[in-house]
């Protein structure tokens, strides 16, 4: 949905970013900001600055920054559209005009619709299970050890046996078969046309948004028979995907991390021992916009997978998805192939707690599954694996050597100099490369590209800061050397009316948080103009070295004809004319 300018205007003006602060944390003027600790992350000495002249906040600790729309969206874990409404409703204002688009009413109406069948279809479940219907269910519920707190706090029932049931008390209320089939209640026989209830004789979970609407439902059978789960499918309102069972659960609580976990019932078994932050994919693979969700609440997600071989594999793919996106990931490792579920049964709270203080890096997880591969119980298998783990080992920071190396001592035996030397040699182990998705820069050293990037952003602070900056960059072609989110940004800098804040407001919080950080130095700038034309020549002087290497590696090729040899000379010999 995008709000017009005019009125996402109004919205930042009603919604005083230091009023909007104050209402969560108390803020002490000092210089031309004011300070509190950060609500968003625990700490003691305040380092989250407000800055009512710009209208956006930064806290130096997390680098969490934006405008009072991500400070929402942070504070509240809400996505930016839920973000707006909250402040259009603290403001009194009414949601841009809608009524014109007839097609987006029809569909919210529809949507709606959808969602109150689902409300009662979850009512109607708990019901059966409560009833003279419900007793399977409720035999089973005990045998798993699913007591009474936990059965209303997750919404548990039953659907009884027989294809009709739901669909009589639902369309009795005037809900339509094309409804309840476009919820998932319903299935079609696609050959015999018969439509009939989704779910028949199982223990139902409802699935819940964020905002506690009911999704969709996870149905269980009773017995051993197959298959043992049916979720609901993609339906209008739910996209398995993009959603995660108990997030709903953490909604306002302040996290330090969340635990990813495979199953409704490996949520639900944690939350009874007292483990609160479980959160599950529900039937698929850890998906990129659930990596994204879980960024929206904390920094730190420990994967919780069965311990079997499926849930190894699970778990590597996991945590690349995750550490992709930013998150620092740690894995529980589960002792006798026990599940989440049945390892809190038998050690309870304390046992998880500690199994999650000594939790597995991702490297230290990735030398176990290498591990697992050997039969360490003779020379040859601990041999190979040596060759293989030190080999990966070999490619980490040397700070981090250390540590693995010991690890990889103590499945061994071997001394740790000898697998020193192995991981020097770096023989046996390959990796994908990492994918890049930079388009035309080639990646270069750590180090470069940090000096490119302090470079690019102190320029377009500059750029941001003062008018004449900006002319000057833009005179000089400054545009050209700019890599999204930049480029876009300074496009926008010198449209009329431009204000940061809006800017910063409509865009995605990791772009958001980049563009923050630019202003966040501005008060130390001095000189902008003169300060970024240095920058700018520096930049292009780096640019001119890359290219000048590329050249000179091309021309170490042995295929090269004449023609192109001496073509590549020509341009050697003019860029080393042009750094003159
Ligand atoms: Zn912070």
């Amino acid at each position: 949905m995008a709000f017009p300018q005019e009125w996402m205007d109004e919205l930042l003006s009603k919604n005083e970013i230091t009023e909007v602060v104050s209402s969560y944390v108390a803020l002490k003027p000092k210089g031309r900001k004011l300070w509190a600790c950060c609500p968003l992350h625990g700490e003691k000495t305040p380092s989250f600055s407000v800055s009512p002249d710009k209208q956006l906040f930064y806290c130096f600790g997390c680098h969490a920054g934006g405008t009072v729309i991500q400070f929402i969206m942070d504070m509240e874990h809400l996505t930016f559209i839920e973000a707006v409404k909250l402040l259009a409703e603290r403001a009194h204002m009414e949601l841009p005009e809608e009524k014109n688009d007839r097609e987006l009413l029809r569909l919210r109406a529809y949507r709606e619709r959808l969602y109150a069948a689902n409300k009662a279809a979850a009512r109607f479940y708990c019901e059966q299970f409560l009833g003279p219907n419900g007793q399977p269910g409720r035999d089973y519920a005990q045998r798993r050890g699913l007591v009474k707190d936990i059965i209303l706090r997750f919404g548990i029932g039953y659907a009884p046996e027989g294809w009709d049931n739901l669909m009589k008390h639902l369309m009795a209320q005037g809900f339509s078969e094309k409804e309840l089939l476009d919820a998932g209640l319903l299935v079609k026989n696609p050959n015999s046309g018969r439509v009939y209830d989704a779910y028949r004789n199982r223990l139902i979970y409802p699935i819940l948004g964020v905002g506690g609407q009911v999704l969709g439902f996870g149905g269980r059978v009773l017995d051993d028979s197959k298959p043992k789960y049916i979720n609901t499918g993609d339906t209008p309102i739910y996209n398995k995907r993009n959603n995660l069972y108990g997030l709903y659960l953490q909604k306002g609580m302040k996290l330090a991390d969340l635990i990813m976990v495979e199953g409704y019932m490996d949520v639900i078994g944690l939350y009874k021992a007292g483990v609160t932050n479980a959160v599950a994919s529900l039937g698929t693979a850890l998906t990129e916009q659930q990596a994204r969700l879980l960024k929206r609440y904390v920094d730190t997600v420990y994967i919780a997978y069965d311990g079997d071989a499926a849930g190894q594999n699970a778990t590597i793919r996991g945590l690349e998805i995750l550490s992709h996106e930013g998150l620092s990931v740690r894995v529980i490792v589960f002792p006798d192939d026990l599940d989440p579920d049945e390892y809190v049964q038998i050690y309870g709270k304390a046992g998880f707690d500690a199994l999650k203080a000594n939790a597995y890096s991702l490297h230290a997880f990735k030398i176990e599954a290498m591990a697992r591969q050997y039969d360490l119980g003779n020379e040859n298998g601990r041999e190979q694996f040596a060759v293989k783990a030190c080999a990966f080992v070999g490619t980490l920071q040397p700070v981090e050597q250390e540590r693995y190396y010991k690890l990889i001592a103590q499945k061994t035996g071997y001394e740790i100099e000898s697998l020193r030397e192995q991981g020097k040699r770096g023989e046996g182990y390959t990796e994908k490369p990492l994918r890049f998705s930079r388009g035309t820069y080639r990646r270069r050293s750590a180090q470069d590209e940090d000096q490119k990037e302090l470079l690019l952003r102190t320029m377009l602070t500059c750029a941001v800061k003062d008018k004449k900056a900006l002319a000057a960059l833009k005179a000089a072609g400054a545009g050209e050397m700019l890599t999204e989110p930049y480029k876009a940004l300074f496009a926008a800098l010198d449209e009329p009316g431009f204000s940061f804040a809006a800017y910063v407001g409509a865009q995605e919080r990791q772009e958001a948080e980049k563009l923050t950080a630019l202003i966040r130095d501005e008060q130390n700038m001095v000189e902008p103009e003169k300060t970024a034309l240095d920058c700018l020549k520096r930049l292009q002087q780096l640019d001119q070295e890359d290219r000048l290497s590329d050249l000179q590696r091309e021309l170490k090729r042995t295929d090269l004809s004449e023609g192109e040899r001496a073509a590549l000379l020509q341009q050697i010999t003019n860029l080393i004319r042009a750094k003159k």
